[in-house]
């Protein structure tokens, strides 16, 4: 059995998963915000809760917006910000006495997809967030690309590729840089450009509603979102090049973007043809969870481990 936890700002989610990817168990209880030692103990509980109903006892993976500095072992990045400077994988581990797989939510998100998801049998599978941010994570033969910094595929503090008049220096962000692709591409990045563009202060949701239902200036709107998007992939497909890049948060319900997009990086691509396939997610919310568990394979020996992350 492999245990997946989706830490959340304002829930806590855990999944039991049989070793073949069957959806044993759920449980969900909210993050007790702002307080680190009850955070650890509402894991341990769900963790308990889960296997006491499935009978067994399980690897436990976790995903959570942040990452672990390679550098300290400590949690950075975190917007559960109780937990940022913590050795949280250490004492969930010692808490549930085994060691525990912590990874961004993210590369959780991505690797969910690439196991048995939209990305299934894909070598390479990049997976975006499009929400509140715009994480990403890349998966290489079913296993995460994490890197000595833990960035990869953390596309959303590059600059914005091939910016046109009006899009350099472009807006701030709150990495403390200007013009990051987050701050284009983001569901508020959305907002804001249709804002200044138009002066008219609609959320994404509502943009994206009234392009469908002929709006010219939320049509334009969405044009120029999806000319972002596919310069932004385009530059990550230049990289890596994966097979699939799946789309989630929730811009990834924008069923235009899967048409405009491969339309639209032909041009920027280094390549006379582009194979990559741009596809919606399979598993939407359930995806943190679920690569939560995915983070240990069944054939990894885990009992005993030393290392733990
Ligand atoms: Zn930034």
């Amino acid at each position: 059995m492999r245990i997946g936890i989706d830490l959340g700002g304002t829930k806590i989610e855990g999944l039991a998963l049989s070793d073949d990817g069957r959806e044993l168990a759920r449980r969900r209880v909210a993050t007790p915000r702002g307080e680190y030692d009850a955070t650890v103990d509402a894991v341990v509980s769900i963790v308990a809760a889960l296997e006491s109903e499935v009978g067994g006892r399980g690897t436990v993976g976790v995903g959570m917006p942040g990452a672990i500095s390679p550098a300290s072992g400590v949690v950075k990045n975190a917007n559960s910000t109780w937990l940022i400077g913590r050795p949280f994988a250490e004492d969930l581990g010692a808490a549930l006495g085994r060691p525990v797989r912590l990874a961004n939510d993210a590369n959780c998100f991505a690797l969910s997809e690439a196991i048995d998801g939209a990305g299934a049998g894909a070598e390479v599978v990049f997976g975006v967030i499009l929400g509140t941010g715009t994480g990403g994570g890349v998966v290489v033969r079913r296993h995460v690309l994490t890197g000595p910094n833990a960035v990869a595929g953390e596309w959303g503090h590059n600059a914005l590729p091939w910016p046109e008049p009006g899009e350099w220096p472009g807006p701030p962000c709150y990495c403390g840089r200007t013009g990051c692709v987050e701050t284009f591409l983001s569901g508020r990045g959305l907002a804001r450009d249709h804002r200044e563009a138009t002066g008219d202060p609609l959320t994404g949701p509502e943009i994206v509603q009234r392009a469908e239902r002929g709006d010219a200036a939320c049509h334009a709107t969405m044009r120029r979102y999806e000319a972002r998007l596919a310069r932004a992939l385009a530059s990550v497909i230049n990289v890596i090049d994966p097979d699939v890049i799946v789309l989630g948060g929730g811009l990834s319900q924008v069923a235009r973007l899967y048409e405009a997009v491969p339309q639209l990086w032909g041009g920027f691509v280094f390549s006379d043809v582009v194979a990559t396939r741009i596809v919606p997610p399979r598993f939407g919310d359930s995806s943190g969870v679920r690569g939560a568990a995915w983070l240990w394979e069944p054939t990894d020996p885990w009992l005993g481990r030393p290392d733990g992350v």
